[in-house]
């Protein structure tokens, strides 16, 4: 059958993996060249073969013994691997290296090592010694291959190679690994055409008595001086047939053994967790380049600072994969923020890629060294927050524009219309700014940072009071300018009557309108300032701005009723109505007895006497007397000189002079009328 030979068995194992699996499942690796130089091809290998993600669920098997024993023929009949297998019509040797295949439908990973026989050559024992020594490191099972009669020559080249084993072996495992795994080996004795005159249980007697021996002969660092082999391995024994001369009981037998390394549920199922290196498959390529170089530069192989090495390496990976894909998150919202917006819900955002990052390396990075895994951990944290944290200021810079802005709008609309407190419209917009302003920072500030709003809130706090401030000076501003007006409009009429009346009480009429209406305007302007909360100094300065510009519309109240024509009018009809008019108010006609001239001197007396009245604000009554701060001029607050005295003041002696004139004038031109009308009466 196609089954007998070597050959036929490794093209048969070709033709099942490509009936019915993919193509690369039946790959096969060089790990290490005939140059003894370690590939780079391994994590894409196991990537092809779909292992690079199964974190610990894989295997690793690896084999040893003398050339030509039948070693490859025995991997690849049990894992259906394709390692090359020497031909027996050339004997010619294979490639030298360590090869790696995956035992076909399963996830494990099968080492074969093919080196010329150094032993019979007297050359290159390094490299089986190097290869022993990586194998180790690494497989779980290490199947050691020999004849069966071979057993038993404790001299052998096997025995020399054993001895090899453990001595690399006490290197490796002496110290304790640190993360809990045992480093425990087992050993899998796999007898080859085996006759069956020697039982099995004899063979592994004298097996273990010979493993024994070479344990005790090797000379141990004084540490591990009562360590037994027990301590560090696993012994099993299987023996098979004859491959050519019971090739179906070889193959059967073959199959047997097979399902002990796959069938989980056997009883026997050689590959047991504590066998495993706990190296995760994503770092199975660094951790073996690693070995290899150490074993290669012949450095002592520290295990455990191996794990702690591939650890830093895997984990720094890991975590700059989980970087990029959350930087590639993260920028999406940089520019919003940069150009000013307040990006709803950022702070979701921001921790939905931070815990994603996270969990992807929590779900790769903790197979690894948990001291490693967890220091890197804290970097990446440190990352992640560090390049949230321009986007957490930025969004409370925007976030603090925004809140002003919409307080300056809220404060507008509420000072809307006239009814109105100031007090209730600013402390409710203040209230809704801030409380939009730290729900707003809530939500973005992350966890278990040290991130915090408090100096962005103050500074937005000191903004909002300086907006209230002006705001309330403009308000303040705005009612003295309308008080002003109702004042003009109050006093407008009473002064009007009471100037046109020219009565010698006439300035104390004034002057008690004037403090009337000032006084009301006044507790109008406290009423209302009340809301305002204005301090008492701008009460004070608000009410002289008040009592100052109520006397000046008075003051030009009085100028509007003096002037020229006004005056000049009111003198005249003053005296118009004395001369022109008898004491019952009907107009007099002249007659040539009368006594025109007396009546016109005492008319233009009387008016004469007016024009001093009119020429000083004196009112009759002294209390009635009014006196204003005076203010000299200042360019920087724009106040022009204020003298109160000379407001009182209304014309110069120099102006009533004049005015006295200009009045003698006209009623000259009243008396020259009155003798006119009598001489044509009497012409009459
Ligand atoms: P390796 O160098 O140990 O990997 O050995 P190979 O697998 O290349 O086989 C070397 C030779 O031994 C080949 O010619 C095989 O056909 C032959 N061979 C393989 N298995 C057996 C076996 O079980 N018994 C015998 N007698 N020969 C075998
Ligand atoms: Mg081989």
């Amino acid at each position: 059958s196609a089954h007998v030979n070597g050959n036929a068995a490794t093209a048969n194992g070709v033709a099942l993996n490509g009936r019915d699996s993919p193509a690369e499942s039946s790959e096969r690796l060089q790990i290490v060249n005939d140059e003894k130089q370690f590939t780079q091809e391994l994590t894409p290998q196991l990537e092809r073969w779909g292992l690079r993600d199964v974190g610990f669920n894989y295997n690793i098997v690896a084999v040893f013994g003398s050339q030509s024993t039948g070693k490859s023929t025995l991997l690849n009949r049990l894992f259906g691997t394709t390692f090359d297998v020497m031909d027996e019509t050339q004997r010619q040797q294979t490639t030298k290296g360590i090869w790696m295949c995956r035992g076909k439908g399963t996830s494990i990973m099968v080492m074969d090592v093919e080196g010329t026989d150094g032993r019979e050559r007297g050359e290159d024992q390094d490299f089986e010694r190097k290869s022993a020594l990586f194998s180790l490191a690494s497989s779980e099972v290490m199947i050691v291959n020999l004849w069966e009669h071979q057993v038993g020559l404790y001299q052998g080249a096997n025995m020399g190679l054993l001895k090899t084993v453990f001595e690399v072996n006490l290197g490796l495992f002496g110290k304790k690994p640190q993360d809990g795994t045992s480093g425990r080996t087992l050993l899998l004795f796999v007898i080859r055409d085996h006759i069956g005159v020697t039982p099995l249980a004899n063979l592994q007697t004298t097996l273990t008595a010979d493993m024994n021996r070479i344990w005790d002969s090797l000379s141990k660092p004084a540490e591990l001086q009562d360590k037994h082999l027990s301590d560090y391995f696993d012994l099993a024994f299987t023996t098979l047939p004859h491959k050519i001369l019971a090739a179906d009981k070889f193959e059967a037998e073959v199959r047997q053994l097979r399902t002990r390394f796959t069938d989980k549920d056997r009883e026997d199922y050689l590959f047991k967790p504590v066998y495993h290196k706990r190296i995760p498959a994503d770092g199975v390529a660094f951790y073996m380049e690693n070995i290899w170089e150490q074993v290669q530069t012949n450095k002592d192989l520290d295990l455990p600072t191996q794990q702690e090495l591939l650890a830093q390496f895997r984990c720094d990976e890991i975590a700059s994969v989980a970087i990029a894909e959350f930087n590639e998150q993260s920028k999406s919202q940089r520019k919003p923020i940069e150009v000013g917006r307040v990006v709803e819900g950022l702070g979701g955002l921001m921790r939905n890629w931070k815990t994603q990052a996270l969990t992807r390396y929590d779900r790769d990075a903790s197979r690894y060294h948990q001291g490693v895994y967890k220091r890197k951990r804290a970097d990446l944290v440190a990352v992640l927050d560090s390049t949230l944290s321009p986007l957490f200021l930025g969004q409370l810079k925007n976030l603090h524009k925004a809140c002003l802005s919409a307080f300056k709008k809220e404060l507008l609309e509420g000072l809307r219309g006239e009814d109105y407190s100031f007090a209730d419209v600013m402390n409710k917009a203040r209230e809704k700014c801030e409380t939009r302003f730290t729900q707003g920072a809530q939500e973005a500030l992350l966890e278990d940072t040290d991130w915090t709003s408090e100096e962005e809130l103050v500074l937005l706090q000191e903004e909002v009071a300086n907006v209230g401030d002006q705001c309330r000076k403009d308000e303040t501003k705005k009612m003295v300018n309308l008080i002003e007006r109702n004042f003009k409009r109050q006093i407008s009429e009473p002064v009007d009557l009471a100037l046109n009346k020219a009565s010698a009480d006439m300035w104390d009429k004034v002057l008690s309108t004037f403090r009337e209406t000032l006084e009301k305007a006044e507790s109008n302007y406290l009423t209302k300032a009340r809301s305002f909360n204005c301090t008492e100094e701008e009460n004070e300065a608000a009410l002289a701005t008040l009592r100052k510009r109520a006397w000046l519309a008075l003051r030009a109240k009085v100028d509007e009723q003096t002037a020229d024509t006004a005056i000049l009018g009111k003198l005249r009809s003053h005296f118009e109505e004395s001369f022109r008019y008898d004491e019952h108010g009907v107009p007099r006609v002249w007659k040539p007895d009368d006594d025109i001239d007396g009546a016109f001197k005492k008319a233009k007396e009387e008016t004469l006497e007016l024009v001093p009245r009119y020429s000083k604000i004196a009112p009759l009554e002294p209390s009635l007397e009014i006196s204003l701060p005076s203010e000299s001029p200042d360019p920087l607050t724009s106040t022009d000189e204020f003298d109160f005295p000379s407001t009182l003041v209304i014309f110069s002696e120099t102006k009533s002079l004049d005015l006295i004139a200009r009045f003698r004038r006209d009623a000259d031109a009243y008396y020259v009328e009155a003798k006119r009308s009598t001489v044509s009466s009497i012409a009459q």
